[in-house]
């Protein structure tokens, strides 16, 4: 039989791989390969999603009361919050604005995995700057990667899946570097777990303030534990988050997850308690593989990185034997998500096997 004649795709889509999720856990596995929240979710909150408007109708499309709540919360206008499916959407949909055919996007590597495929939806270049030796961003080399097509940079702190933070100052100096005109996106998903004092706070520092070129993302599905649910948000410019508006799928943030997330804030006391619990079990965690011998890097987020190289498979094998679900990154390390209280021995007992 002779193949059907498809349509047309462009080259550099037909070569992108899909988004690759972690492996799904058996009923007796810890899935530690998301960087998801193990506690289960508030009744508060399930109790406000059972009263969620009719789902006849559509949902509010600019997500209005979460909006106000954003910005009576950061003390901002309204239009300088913008809502989304999590912010992996305001990240496709600020590129998408930003970066076109013959521009370039600058970005750490290895970050979060969704980062290579941005510029490229986009049709625009992607320029990966390695991490330094000690994972974390190289900040000098990412503004020496700037050129006149430079139209986005991305910068993600704590960086996923290392672990480690940019520090205001380096951030700062960073953004000195950039031209005005380019957008700087600082993608703090997991900023509600950072102690470090030194750690840059977009939010707290308002730095989009002084830089209008700078847009800081946040998520609720992790600290605030609605992964499932598909929230996120941004904080910067009116006029850059218009873009962002512009170039988003209508109607994508649902009325649950709108509910949801109002609801978490309302229960946000109790949310930054586990988030505390989830900080003590990192600690332990980090202390303990590097009792073991393991070169782990400072995590401020809520997940760990092995160093393990070209043993990454093998011993990925050996956490799923033992039923826990990592996410390992080939010839490179593991990451290994801050999970149920027991997991950390189960994860520790692997990790002195396989050392
Ligand atoms: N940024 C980073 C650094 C992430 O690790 C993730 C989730 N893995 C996201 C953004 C996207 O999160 P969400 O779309 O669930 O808000």
């Amino acid at each position: 039989m002779t193949e059907p004649i498809l349509p047309r795709i462009r080259p550099e889509i037909a070569a992108l791989a899909p988004y690759r999720q972690g492996k799904q856990a058996g009923p007796d596995a810890f899935k530690l390969s998301s960087n998801e929240n193990p506690f289960e979710p508030l009744p508060s909150v399930l109790e406000a999603l059972a009263h969620t408007t009719p789902i006849n109708r559509y949902p509010d499309a600019t997500a209005t009361r979460l909006r106000e709540r954003l910005a009576a919360r950061y003390g901002v206008d309204l239009d300088q919050v913008h809502v989304a499916s999590g912010s992996v959407a305001i990240l496709y949909q600020l590129v998408q604005a930003a970066a076109s055919v013959g521009d370039e996007v600058v970005y750490a590597w290895r970050s979060f995995e969704a980062y290579p495929g941005l510029p490229l939806v986009a049709g625009a270049t992607g320029v990966p700057i390695p991490l330094s030796a000690d994972a974390r961003h190289d900040l000098d080399a990412m503004a020496d990667a700037v050129t006149d097509r430079t139209r986005a940079v991305l910068l993600c702190t704590p960086n996923n899946p290392t672990g480690p933070i940019i520090t205001a100052d380096e951030f700062t100096a960073f953004v000195a570097r950039v031209p005005a005109d380019v957008l700087i996106i600082l993608d703090e998903a997991y900023a509600e777990f950072v102690t470090a004092e030194d750690a840059v706070d977009g939010l707290g520092a308002r730095v989009f303030e002084d830089h209008p070129n700078v847009v800081v993302l946040r998520t609720f599905s992790k600290a605030y534990g609605l992964a499932g649910l598909r929230v996120g948000y941004a904080i910067g410019h009116a006029k850059v988050l218009d873009a962002a508006r512009a170039t988003g799928i209508p109607l994508s943030v649902t009325a649950a997850a709108e509910t949801a997330a109002i609801a978490s804030l309302d229960a946000e006391g109790e949310l930054l308690d586990r988030v505390a619990v989830i900080v003590e079990r990192r600690t332990a965690l980090v202390t303990a593989l590097r009792a073991q011998g393991w070169e782990v890097p400072d995590s401020q987020a809520n997940f760990v990185w092995l160093p393990t190289g070209d043993r990454t498979d093998e011993i990925a094998a050996a956490f799923l034997a033992a039923d826990i679900v990592v996410r390992p990154f080939s010839g490179d390390g593991i990451r290994i998500s801050v999970g149920e209280e027991p997991s950390i021995d189960r994860v520790l007992h692997v990790a002195s096997t396989v050392r």
